[in-house]
């Protein structure tokens, strides 16, 4: 049953009582009115009875008197007493027989008449004694008759008196019992309405204040401690203790709230802690193959439960091929073209099996699993493609993930690109521009590694100088522009010749260098006499003229017959310089005595 209910009730039999007992009280002061009543209408007929008595003795006292001594005095006195007895018999018979019983009521009719007839013998002394008889007055009045007459009012009165005493003590008994057990009454139902009232009183407070601010305080103190998962009660009471609990529950909202944003920050933050991770160590990548270790390691972290594929665009940006993958993924191809993937034809994000309808890619069409593309591109350049494919129901919403993905795509773009810069210029570094061949940079690498191979397997390795004849006169002849056409023709021409089994470097100026492993002295001069020709048959026009045969001098020296390490370069360029002082256009070969020349 509901509190409100049983105090509703409560009150209405606290009520209730309340009114029975004021009932009851009424009715005992209706009952002790009856009381005073009664004993009020006692005295009054005790006082006139009793004037009917004193007024006998007093009128005989007067005719007596006047029969004695014929005074008129008396007489006067007498008549006014007798209309005092007259009265107060009118007011005995005005009382009628109110309350009286009918024994009291004939003796009291007895009693007047007794009265009445005192009166007719105290008239007849009157008359005698006015009539000059006063003997027979006398007689009348003090004979034995009279004597008795009077004795008999008196007894008959104090009779009367008797039964009335006795009576009205009856009467007041009663009323008197009536008042007290009603008063009884009156005050066992006030007794048991104070006791229903604080029965309700204790009641209510303890199911409306004690317990509920007992819940509250447990609720309140789990709250203290961060334990938000403390059910609030629900109080729909409108009171303090209900603004109270209204109050708490705002407070738990608030703190639940509170707490589901700061896990919705940390996780945040973990990701793009991962992410940031991830970011410094594609800067620490050398190689493409880094990159890919990288980006398989941290997109695996970033998306669990997916299964995806890295693509690298190739460098005619026509086809993507895969550079990593992980969680074996089954829909997309390893290598498509650039235009099967909407994610790279639109350069955004793409995933057809998301909320909304959305078209498939062609590189992923069989699926119908939530596949996800996120392009890489830099500065508006797709250069790459990272592909997510759902394995698990247990995996996050992609959408809940795009963000970080896109974070982890553009980062990834930027060390891409970053590799790539840094590829190019490297290869800027240590190549030449004018021809394409390698600098002189890279020839002290190279010449350094060729060396030790040679000096493990123990195969030569042949070592050409070449210096164009008089190039400076074509400069000038026919302009510099002209020189760097003969230069550029000239690179070509010494490219191909080693191409597969050597490599062309220029040294400097109008001057080359070539390295040919396995090849000895004998066999590079052949082919030095090869490429000479080659030069020589160059047939270079600029603006409308031709520029006239080139020619070049070549110095040979070879590892392990002309020298080791560095001497091997000094001694071609010795062997160069023979050539030059021959008259040029030719090739000569070191010997062994200017190696030792040069060794000394
Ligand atoms: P030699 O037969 O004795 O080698 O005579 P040479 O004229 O070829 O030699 P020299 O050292 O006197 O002149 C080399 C010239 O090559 C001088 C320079 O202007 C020119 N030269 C060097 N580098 C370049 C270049 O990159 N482009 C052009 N056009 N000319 C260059
Ligand atoms: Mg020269
Ligand atoms: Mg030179």
């Amino acid at each position: 049953m509901r509190i409100a209910t049983i105090t509703n009730w409560a009150y209405g039999i606290t009520v209730a009582l309340t009114l029975v007992s004021g009932g009851a009280m009424l009715l005992a002061s209706q009952a002790e009115e009856q009381e005073r009543a009664a004993v009020a209408q006692r005295e009054r007929l005790d006082h006139l009875t009793e004037t009917v008595v004193v007024d006998a003795f007093r009128l005989s006292d007067q005719a007596r008197l006047y029969a004695i001594d014929g005074d008129p005095a008396h007489l006067v006195i007498y008549r006014r007493e007798a209309a005092d007895e007259d009265k107060a018999e009118a007011q005995i018979a005005r009382l009628g027989d109110a309350g009286a019983r009918p024994a009291e009521l004939d003796l009291l009719r007895q009693g007047l008449h007794d009265a009445a007839q005192l009166r007719d013998e105290q008239a007849a002394a009157i008359a005698a004694a006015q009539a000059g008889r006063r003997d027979e007055a006398r007689r009348i009045m003090f004979g034995p008759q009279y004597e008795r007459d009077v004795d008999r009012i008196v007894a008959t009165i104090t009779r009367f008196q008797g039964m009335l005493d006795q009576r009205s003590d009856a009467d007041v008994a009663l009323a008197t019992a009536a008042t007290q057990r009603l008063r009884t009454v009156a005050e066992i139902l006030v007794g048991a309405t104070a006791l229903l009232f604080l029965f309700v009183l204790v009641f209510v407070i303890r199911q409306r204040i004690l317990h509920p601010v007992v819940r509250l305080s447990d609720v309140v103190t789990r709250l203290a401690a961060q334990d938000y998962a403390v059910e609030p009660p629900n109080l729909s009471q409108v009171d303090e203790i209900g603004d109270m609990a209204q109050a708490i529950a705002v407070f738990r909202e608030t703190g639940l709230e509170r707490q589901r944003l700061e896990a919705e920050r940390a996780a945040d933050q973990a990701m793009r802690d991962l992410v940031a991770r991830m970011t410094q160590r594609l800067q620490g990548c050398d190689t493409v193959g880094d990159l890919a270790l990288v980006v398989r390691t941290f997109a695996a972290e970033i998306a669990p439960a997916f299964a995806g594929r890295f693509y690298i665009a190739d460098e005619h940006r026509q086809l993507m091929r895969e550079a990593a993958s992980w969680g074996e993924p089954h829909h997309s191809a390893p290598e498509f073209p650039v235009g099967d993937c909407w994610a790279l034809r639109r350069g955004q994000l793409h995933r057809p099996a998301g909320e909304r309808i959305d078209i498939r890619c062609p590189h992923a069409c069989e699926s119908e699993t939530d596949d996800l593309c996120v392009p890489v591109t830099v500065r508006g350049e797709t250069i790459g493609l990272i592909y997510f494919e759902r394995q698990s129901a247990l995996a996050r919403n992609p959408a809940d993930l795009v963000v970080y993905l896109e974070l982890l795509a553009e980062n990834i773009g930027l060390a891409l690109a970053n590799l790539r810069l840094r590829d190019a210029l490297r290869a800027m570094a240590l190549l030449d521009p004018l021809t394409g061949l390698s600098n002189r940079r890279r020839l002290d690498v190279a010449l350094q590694a060729q060396l030790r191979e040679a000096e493990k397997s123990g195969r030569p390795l042949a070592c050409l100088m070449l210096d164009l004849d008089h190039f400076k006169r074509i400069n000038d002849s026919y302009g510099h522009e002209a020189g760097d056409a003969v230069l550029r023709s000239v690179g070509e021409v010494l490219g191909h010749a080693v191409r597969g089994e050597g490599m062309a470097f220029r040294h400097g100026g109008e001057e080359f260098l070539l390295l040919m492993p396995g090849i000895s002295a004998k066999a590079a001069a052949e082919r030095a006499e090869q490429i000479r020709e080659r030069i020589e048959a160059l047939q270079i026009r600029q603006d409308g003229s031709d520029i006239g045969p080139v020619t070049c001098s070549i110095g040979i020296a070879a590892f392990p017959d002309h020298g080791t390490g560095d001497s091997l370069v000094h001694t071609a360029d010795a062997a160069l310089l023979r050539a030059k002082k021959q008259g040029r256009d030719r090739i000569v070969v070191a010997t062994v005595r200017t190696r030792k020349a040069i060794a000394a």
